[in-house]
């Protein structure tokens, strides 16, 4: 047994929401990376900010550095150009004129008012101030009240330079300052009376006031450059130091321009609104991506369980389609079969695949209409009644199902069919049996166990000439003769053996018999049994029986199959002829096998039109005119074979497809026969099993209506011992036919048994003299007289007589001389396809004329 197969997975296993997952760690790694961009940007923009405020600080602070300086240089060039001068080594060294310094301005209020010194002074050798200009007033200070202890250093820095001034750096009250001493020289004026000691200094002092820096700022572009206002201001930025001879640095302050703020200012709102948008745009973003996302996993979820739901059907259809007894199939519209399960292997034996693109009907059929057709008319409600039909196994058995069916739509056009199909034959005989064993007696009641080992003999019982009792004498009288042999039977069976009814007119004996001649013993007995004279009221009537045997274990060893093989030797009993018994070998079973596959093909030459009719001319002997022909089938399964009649006739007439075949071959000879002349007959060979059933005369008269053919130009001819099987209903149905205008002619006159009785209670027009008593004619004289003694006999029944078989001239002389009427023969023309009868008719018109 296979294991169920686990469902397939197509896709990987997806954990829940995978989807939505990978969506926000990207939306969370993406937001991170603009937050750090941002950060960084915000970073670079304060670094280049105070990048920018640092180097306008350092800009400003040598702005006022170089501004200094400048100054300072100024300075000592202006004391210079005082100092070094003859008319100031006169009047302020050699002497101190007062009115020529300061009244005559040669060192006076200018040097305030212009050069912006607030002190000049002039220092004599022994270091007392001589002259002092303050603010650019006259004054008695001395210069140690300005620059205290700091003077001396200075005066003595001055004089100890020759033609040289000096700088220093001081804070005089609180405020910067620049002071400049030089000594007083005679410069470049020649031949001055020199002085004793050391030379006067002059002195410049300059004090960086509030409004002077305020000035120097504005020059600068500094912002409100100022003295700190305390030891905590000094210590403040921006500042600049400049350092002093002695003591403390000098310290300026300014304010910062602070450039980067305005980079700040512009960048940061820009900066903040890039943010916010950002923020406000990944937010929709995410939002978008992660709505799609759930949808996605969403789909995805449903994907996969409707893909495993569908791969549960897939599993469950395919579980179903292996383990049912039925097997499924689909078809298109036009009946194409395009898939079969397994199954159908398995049920019919036969390769599906071979099947694929063959027709329905090709495999099922059934008794009055085509499978497809069937399925068009019913389409929809195709599956509601399901169809018994039948199919023939690989294996030649004759298969009963039922076809269950549905019509499969697509955009509204029918696309095509599927269904099932049930193999009911063994429902179907169990059900016959046991509504027969319900209605009908079992003979007895004892159970017979058939074991392998133990030896028994089954006899397939079937009654011959019983239907004719129930025909005339009624189903009572039937029914009586029944239960009369049952009870024969009965008394020959011992108590460990067992007989039973099967069917109507059948039965099945199990008996022990260990040897040949005990069970040849046994069926003598039967059948003398059968024999007996059966009473009915005051009639006698006579039964005879065919029995089939089969041993077991030797033919098998199942009650089944021996029950089959016994079948088939009571089939050989009855062909045989009848009130004999046979036994079963195993010849026959391949015979029956033949046979099988021989119905098989006769069947599928119906299907694809593998007959050929030929047609056999009949003269009118006396006056050589042709008077019709006769219809003689061919079967052509190939370009270059060809099958005779005797070859598959019979069989047909076995399993019953001759009436198939007889009317492909009525409804085509009265069709052909239309193209002849008026006058002219077709003559149609009807098979003598054709007679057990009532419809052969609405067979014919439809063959007749749908061609046109007008009854009184047909002949069906039939073999002489068909009236022996059952004579009233041949009457009834002879009597059917006559009435339709059709002629009947007995076939093959002089083989059979027909009494002379019957060519005058069957209304038959004419009669044909065999073809084998032609063999010895005209030589032989015993030939001549049966020959003769038909046509006479024809005569004195008046019906019309034609000899078959004339090869010969000689043949056909005499029987002009028997006067004999009609003659057919390879001698008058062999059978011809249509074309040919028709070229031969076209001849004879023209010798008519
Ligand atoms: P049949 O009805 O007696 O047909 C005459 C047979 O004798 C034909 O053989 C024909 O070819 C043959 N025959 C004709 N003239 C001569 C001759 O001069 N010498 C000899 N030796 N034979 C001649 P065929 O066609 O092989 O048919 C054999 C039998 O098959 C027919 O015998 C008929 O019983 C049966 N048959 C033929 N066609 C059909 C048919 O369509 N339906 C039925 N039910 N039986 C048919
Ligand atoms: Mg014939
Ligand atoms: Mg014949």
């Amino acid at each position: 047994m296979n294991s169920p197969s686990e469902p397939h997975v197509a896709f990987p296993a997806a954990t829940e929401a995978q989807t939505v997952r990978i969506t926000r760690r990207s939306f969370r790694t993406l937001s991170l990376l603009l937050t750090g961009v941002l950060l960084l940007t915000l970073t670079i923009v304060m670094v280049v900010a105070q990048q920018q405020n640092d180097n306008s600080v350092r800009h400003d602070a040598m702005l006022l550095r170089h501004a200094w300086q400048g100054r300072q240089q100024r300075m000592l060039t202006d004391i210079r150009d005082y100092a070094f001068w003859g008319e100031a080594w006169n009047n302020m060294h050699v002497r101190v004129n007062k009115k020529w310094a300061f009244i005559e301005e040669n060192l006076g209020p200018g040097l305030y008012s212009e050069y912006h010194y607030e002190g000049v002074f002039v220092v004599d050798g022994a270091g007392r101030t001589r002259y002092a200009v303050i603010h650019g007033q006259l004054s008695d200070l001395p210069l140690e009240t300005w620059l205290g202890e700091r003077s001396r250093p200075l005066l003595a820095a001055a004089r100890a330079r020759h033609q040289e001034a000096v700088a220093r750096n001081m804070i005089v009250d609180k405020v910067p300052a620049i002071v400049v001493a030089a000594p007083i020289t005679p410069g470049s004026v020649p031949n001055l009376p020199p002085v004793a000691g050391p030379p006067s200094v002059m002195v410049f002092v300059n004090l960086f006031t509030p409004a002077k820096l305020a000035m120097l700022g504005k020059d600068l572009d500094v912002r409100q450059p100022r003295a700190p206002l305390n030891a905590q201001d000094a210590q403040a930025s921006p500042r600049l130091t400049i350092a002093t001879a002695n003591g403390d640095p000098i310290v300026i302050r300014w304010l910062a321009k602070k450039p980067g703020m305005h980079l700040i200012f512009f960048l940061l709102p820009l900066l903040v609104i890039t943010a916010i948008v950002i923020a406000l745009v990944t937010r929709r973003v995410i939002r978008h991506a992660m709505h799609n996302a759930g949808l996605s996993d969403r789909r995805f979820d449903m994907l996969m369980s409707s893909q495993s739901e569908l791969m549960e059907s897939e599993n469950r259809f395919r579980d179903v389609a292996e383990a049912a007894s039925d097997w499924i199939w689909e078809t298109d519209a036009q009946g194409k079969i395009s898939y079969l399960s397994v199954r159908f292997t398995d049920v019919t034996g036969y390769d599906g695949k071979q099947w694929l693109g063959r027709h329905l009907d090709h495999l099922l059929s059934h008794a009055t209409h085509s499978v497809v057709e069937w399925l068009t008319h019913y389409g929809e409600e195709a599956h509601r009644s399901p169809l018994r039909c039948h199919f023939i196994s690989a294996q030649g058995e004759r298969r009963i199902c039922r076809l269950a069916a549905k019509a499969v739509w697509r955009s509204g056009q029918l696309d095509g069919f599927r269904g099932t199909v049930t193999d009911i034959t063994q429902e179907v005989e169990a059900q016959a049996r046991i509504q027969f064993l319900s209605q009908h007696d079992v003979l007895t009641g004892r159970l017979v166990h058939i074991c392998p080992e133990d030896p028994l003999v089954m006899i397939s019982l079937d009654l011959d000439q019983f239907k004719p009792i129930n025909d005339t004498w009624g189903h009572a009288a039937g029914d009586a003769a029944l239960n009369l042999i049952s009870q024969r039977l009965q008394r020959c069976v011992r108590n460990d053996e067992l007989v039973a009814r099967v069917g109507g007119d059948e039965f099945i004996l199990i008996i022990r018999e260990p040897d040949r001649a005990g069970i040849e013993r046994r069926c003598a007995q039967l059948l003398r049994e059968v024999q007996q004279p059966i009473i009915v009221g005051s009639q006698s009537l006579f039964v005879g029986a065919s029995m089939g045997i089969a041993c077991a274990p030797q033919d098998a060893a199942q009650p089944d199959e021996l029950l089959c093989l016994a079948d088939i030797a009571l089939y050989k009993a009855k062909q045989a002829g009848r009130n004999q018994w046979v036994c079963y070998s195993n010849e026959m079973s391949n015979q029956l096998e033949d046979k099988r596959d021989m119905a098989r093909r006769i069947e599928r030459a119906l299907e694809h039109e593998e007959f050929r009719l030929y047609y056999q001319p009949r003269y009118q002997l006396q006056s050589g005119r042709l008077a019709g022909a006769e219809a003689l089938i061919r079967w052509q399964p190939a370009p270059d074979l060809w099958i005779t009649p005797d070859r598959f006739i019979p069989l047909a007439e076995e399993n019953g497809l001759i009436t198939l075949i007889s009317d492909w071959v009525l409804m085509r000879a009265c069709g052909d026969a239309l193209s002849w002349g008026d006058d002219l007959y077709v003559s149609v060979n009807i098979s003598p099993v054709e007679f057990r059933s009532l419809d052969l005369v609405q067979r014919v008269s439809v063959a007749l209506e749908k061609t046109g053919l007008p009854a009184t130009r047909l002949e069906l001819e039939i073999t002489e011992n068909v009236t022996f099987e059952n004579p009233q209903r041949a009457l009834m149905i002879m009597q059917g036919l006559r009435a339709l205008g059709v002629r009947l002619t007995v076939d093959d006159f002089g083989t059979g048994y027909a009494a002379l009785g019957y060519l005058k209670t069957f209304p038959f027009n004419g009669l044909k003299i065999d073809r084998s008593w032609m063999k010895d004619f005209p030589e032989s004289q015993q030939a001549q007289s049966v020959v003769a003694g038909i046509i006479g006999l024809a005569r004195a029944f008046t019906l019309t007589v034609t000899a078959e078989g004339i090869e010969t001239e000689a043949q056909l002389n005499q029987l002009k001389r028997l006067s004999c009427e009609e003659g057919q023969g390879y001698f008058l023309g062999r059978p011809v396809p249509l074309t040919a009868f028709s070229a031969l008719l076209d001849v004879n018109d023209k010798t008519q004329a």
